[in-house]
């Protein structure tokens, strides 16, 4: 979070005060690709993160001992008892056509809009979580057939936290959660509504290989001589100029690699709308 040494004190009162937040993570319209960084998270590991650190009460899919109506009463009981305390964190697009028809969740088949409206509305904060609850994501790439959107409109609300990935960074995850309990306000936010701290950097400008892009060093073909040395992905396609995020400096899976160090260029998926304007176009036209 690039913050000064001086706040060590007040990191360590908000590590503390993170494991009495209780969390609800809905999982919406999505591959559950948040769901499988997060369960990921090295630093901290994901046993010293929901055994430890957070306070993981509902996950629908993965990380929940409870399962089937007990795991429903969970839900009804933070909702009903933690009212304006609990964190709400969602992953996955709403779909809207057919009064949400599309998608119907647990053993009441409530549509994943009546779902996230019902863990809203009561919510101390709600965090959107990938891209596809951003903006509906590539649930919502054309023609949008279920009529997804992102969490902020189907909520009709502006006070949204928007962390977009396609995966998000489970980093960028914990200290959003750490930023809000540490100082007790929302963090910077840009115009997407996304931190700051995790969202201001571009990706071009923190990139391993644009040393290459300013030389006019670029892979041609897959596989050729230029793919070989680690140079610029950019006339593959690369649309690492257009997205910002912390990727090239953050890292996934305990910092070993990023798409763009594995030899894969950027997709621009923190970006509104970055299946049918990015990742579809070789070449961006604007
Ligand atoms: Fe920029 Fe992509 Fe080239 Fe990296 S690989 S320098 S992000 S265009």
């Amino acid at each position: 979070m690039n913050l000064h040494p001086n706040f060590e004190e007040v990191v360590d009162k908000g590590v503390k005060a993170l494991n009495r937040v209780p969390i609800i993570w809905l999982e919406l319209a999505d591959c559950s690709g948040n769901s499988e960084a997060f369960i990921k998270s090295t630093n901290p590991a994901i046993e010293d993160l929901i055994f430890d650190y957070i306070s993981l009460d509902y996950h629908e899919l993965l990380l929940m001992s409870s399962s089937g109506d007990q795991s429903e009463s969970v839900l009804e009981s933070v909702i009903r008892e933690k009212k304006g305390e609990y964190v709400l964190i969602v992953e996955g697009a709403i779909p809207l056509a057919m009064e949400g028809k599309f998608l119907r969740i647990g053993p009441k088949g409530e549509t994943g809009l009546e779902l996230l409206q019902k863990s809203a509305k009561d919510a101390a904060l709600v965090i959107a979580v990938g891209s596809c609850a951003l903006d509906g994501g590539v649930v919502a790439a054309a023609p949008n057939p279920t009529g997804a959107v992102g969490v902020a409109e189907a909520l009709n609300r502006n006070d949204i936290i928007n962390l977009p990935g396609c995966p998000t960074n489970p980093i960028n995850i914990v200290g959003t959660l750490l930023s809000y309990l540490m100082f007790e306000e929302l963090p910077q936010l840009d115009r997407f509504n996304r931190p700051k701290w995790a969202y201001e950097g571009r990706v071009h400008d923190n990139c391993e290989r644009r040393g290459h892009y300013e030389l006019g060093e670029f892979v041609k073909e897959w596989g050729d001589n230029g793919a070989k040395k680690g140079w610029c992905l950019f006339e593959m396609g690369c649309k690492g100029p257009y997205a910002n995020v912390n990727c090239p400096t953050m890292k996934f899976n305990n910092a070993t690699s990023w798409p763009v160090q594995a030899g894969h260029g950027c997709m621009a998926c923190t970006e509104v709308g970055f299946f049918d304007k990015y990742a579809n176009e070789r070449v961006y036209k604007g």
